[in-house]
């Protein structure tokens, strides 16, 4: 559209031609017309200015001399004029002189003619003129679409680059780690400032890497489904596990997709940070598989790790070991201490517990205090024992709960696979019934599981029944031992013991049922029991005319600390109506007697009341010293196990001799207890100890015996039962 295309005629353009001579225009505008133009005609200055500004002709031929206006100021008049100005203008002039072709071109015409001319030259002058115009306006048109092309295109960078500015923003602030790597090479393209942080990449050091080549960067490095994901253009969603920056576990939710920028196929990588959820679901996981107080799996947990351990065990042809553990006195620490107290003791048992396992071994609690070990390819099947053994142990240690010290000890059953059962719930029932064997056989022990045992184990759980309402049937009766002045052989005191006649096992031991008591919650009733009748049969032997002596009862922590302990025993007194004096009670330092204030209260209130208070089983329990000078204390019982390990151990005789001296110098009373031989009594005589008690002197009796005993003692006087001889033991 650029070329001046001379040739360029349009059908309809219009002439103006401005003469005041009609006949020089009658001539042109006829030869014009035959030419196809449109002709207009003005007879002057005025009238041309005029017309062109209505007709709007494409060209005008304009007569220089003329009267008025002449053509240069016409000229210059139309050029003057914005509507006009654009109309090319060739002069029409007689003067064929230098001077007026300068004023013409100086009044803005773009030609002239000569008059008379010669009509082919006006017409090629005319054609020229009406085709430079034509392009002159075709260019304007041009120039005009391109300014606005460029402005439109101004505008299109212009919100090209604010797009571009915000996508980049997008990237460098967005919640999501992006990844852009090169699909061909796989090299990393860009990583925005999240995906770095996500992963503890250098930000400099990404770029341009091969991606294969980052530790850690596996998941993205993965060439099949990058050239998968090329061809198909799909996305592709993970859940995957990246290594975080502190070298922690980081779940992300990854999007992969690819796409073509300039040319070049990238795959992006849209990382998601998933932890907070996946943490979430672990935790939900976690509370259902787990103990909530010690953190041990569950039950349910427990169930699948020792199937697993079993088949695992059935392959190898190797062997493994079920440990049921129940805590002894667990039921008074949580009644004495308070349950806060007993939680926190269990989660100590938990830890002690883990102590004495390996990796491979399972730990957990079933409910309660009762836990369970899974002890994964014991070698041999002593092994379990030891594990039994070195738990028992470290239960053995005193815990401190928040400044209070508990005693506790567990009971333990094993049962091995495959020999004892072959499913682990039937592993399970046999631990639990060696668990009940261990109870019975005096607690703190641990027991293998034999078949023999099904019986006892079964006898414990009947008797645990049983126990329920005995009291009330009359099936509790006390027997009494006496305890003897070594100096004279005096019956100083007589302690009492109870005993279960069972209407079908008959006579049933006190280290049997004393825990089914505890843990059934009768204890606080029968020991009530016990406190009322041994004053009323104490009371009931003084009437009869003997002399008066001391009956010991003794006390459980769980009576101690729960039961209104002070009012019970002033009932039992007045019920019985006898002094305070004559009553003593025995509080055994091997159960939950700590060195308390609330000890020390009710120790106190019971000494104003006037009865003696001992203190039982010493040696065996927490040992420290300084409570013996704190309590309110009249006595204290040495343990049977010092005196008949006294003769074979020098240590123990050792210990024996400052047990004594350490209850001279407190003042208090001493009662070595459980001397069976002539040999232990002198050995005791010989340290001075005070007073015995055992069966070298008397089994525990009946109240029948035991009045015989003390009417015996009352007509040989002194020495009599110091002399006798141990037919019993
Ligand atoms: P304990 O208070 O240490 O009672 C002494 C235990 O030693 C009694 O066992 C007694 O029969 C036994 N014994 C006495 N002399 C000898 C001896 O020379 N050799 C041997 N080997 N043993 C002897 P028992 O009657 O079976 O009582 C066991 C435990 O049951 C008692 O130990 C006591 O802690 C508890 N107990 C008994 N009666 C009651 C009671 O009424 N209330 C409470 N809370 N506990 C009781
Ligand atoms: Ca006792
Ligand atoms: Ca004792």
């Amino acid at each position: 559209m650029s070329n001046l295309d001379l040739s360029f005629r349009s059908a309809n353009e219009t002439i103006l031609i401005v003469d005041d001579n009609p006949v020089n225009l009658g001539v042109v505008v006829g030869r014009l017309e035959q030419q196809g133009y449109d002709v207009l005609v003005a007879l002057g200055g005025e009238e041309a200015l005029t017309r062109a500004e209505f007709a709007s002709p494409d060209l005008v031929l304009l007569d220089v001399m003329m009267p008025g206006l002449d053509g240069f100021e016409t000229c210059r008049r139309l050029k003057a004029n914005p509507l006009t100005t654009h109309i090319p203008v060739i002069f029409m002039t007689a003067l064929g002189d230098l001077r007026d072709k300068v004023a013409a071109f100086e009044a803005g015409g773009v030609d002239y003619v000569s008059k008379p001319f010669h009509f082919e030259e006006l017409l090629a002058r005319i054609a020229t003129h009406l085709a430079l115009k034509a392009a002159r306006q075709s260019l304007a048109l041009q120039n005009s679409l391109l300014t606005q092309e460029i402005a439109a295109r101004a505008e299109a960078e212009a919100k090209l680059r604010v797009s571009e500015q915000s996508y980049r923003r997008l990237f460098e602030t967005a919640g999501d780690g992006i990844l852009l790597l090169d699909a061909d090479s796989g090299t990393v393209v860009d990583a925005n400032p999240r995906f770095l942080a996500m992963t503890g990449q250098p930000r400099g050091a990404l770029r341009g890497q091969a991606i294969e080549a980052l530790p850690g960067m596996s998941v993205f490095a993965d060439a099949a489904s990058m050239a998968e994901l090329r061809h198909s253009g799909t996305l592709r969603r993970d859940e995957v596990t990246l290594a975080a920056a502190d070298g922690s576990e980081l779940f992300v939710d990854l999007i992969a997709s690819s796409c073509e920028v300039a040319g070049r196929s990238l795959a992006q990588y849209n990382l998601r940070d998933i932890t907070d959820r996946k943490q979430a679901e672990a935790h939900i996981r976690y509370l259902a598989l787990h103990d909530a107080l010690t953190g041990l799996p569950n039950r349910t947990m427990f169930f699948e790790r020792l199937s697993a351990e079993l088949a695992r065990a059935r392959r190898s042809g190797g062997a493994s070991a079920l440990l049921v553990i129940d805590l002894d006195h667990f039921k008074q620490v949580n009644d004495c201490l308070g349950h806060l107290v007993g939680d926190q003791l269990l989660q100590e048992v938990s830890a002690r517990l883990l102590q004495c396992l390996r990796a491979a071994d399972t730990a957990a609690r079933l409910g309660g205090d009762e836990f369970v070990v899974a002890l994964a390819d014991i070698g041999t099947r002593e092994r379990a024992d030891e594990v039994a053994a070195r738990i028992l142990e470290a239960l053995g240690a005193p815990f401190d709960l928040d400044g209070q010290v508990a005693h506790i000890s567990g009971s333990i059953g094993i049962s091995l696979f495959p020999e004892d059962g072959d499913s682990p719930r039937a592993l399970l029932q046999a631990a639990d019934t060696a668990m009940y064997g261990a109870k019975k056989g005096g607690r703190n022990t641990c027991v293998r599981y034999t078949h023999q045992l099904d019986v006892p184990g079964e006898r414990w759980r009947t008797l645990s029944q049983d126990v329920h309402g005995a009291c009330g049937r009359g099936e509790f009766e006390i027997y009494y031992q006496p305890q003897i002045d070594l100096e004279d052989g005096r019956v100083v005191g007589i302690e009492s013991l109870i005993r279960w006649n069972h209407p079908r096992e008959g006579l049933i031991s006190p280290t049997v049922f004393i825990p089914l008591l505890e843990e059934r919650g009768l204890m606080l009733e029968v020991g009530s029991w016990v406190l009322h009748e041994a004053c009323r049969q104490n009371a009931a032997w003084q009437r009869s005319g003997l002399a008066p002596v001391r009956i010991a009862v003794n006390l459980s922590a769980q009576q101690f600390y729960r039961g209104d302990i002070v009012r019970t025993v002033r009932a039992a007194l007045a019920g019985a109506a006898l002094e305070p004096c004559w009553l003593e009670l025995e509080l055994t330092e091997s159960l939950t007697l700590d060195d308390s204030e609330a000890t020390l209260r009710i120790m106190n209130e019971l000494k104003e009341i006037g009865v003696a208070l001992s203190l039982d089983d010493f040696g065996t329990g927490w040992s420290s010293l300084g409570y013996l000078s704190r309590f309110p204390l009249d006595r204290i019982k040495i343990d049977r196990s010092f005196v008949r390990d006294m003769g074979s151990h020098e240590g123990t005789a050792a210990i024996v001799s400052s047990i004594l001296d350490l209850a001279r110098t407190l003042g208090l009373d001493c009662i070595a207890e459980g001397v069976e031989t002539e040999e232990q009594r002198d050995r005791l005589r010989s340290k001075d100890c005070p007073s015995m008690q055992g069966f070298l002197f008397s089994e525990p009796v009946p109240a029948a015996e035991m009045l015989c005993i003390l009417e015996r003692g009352a007509r040989t006087g002194p020495g009599a039962i110091a002399a006798a001889s141990p037919e019993r033991a």
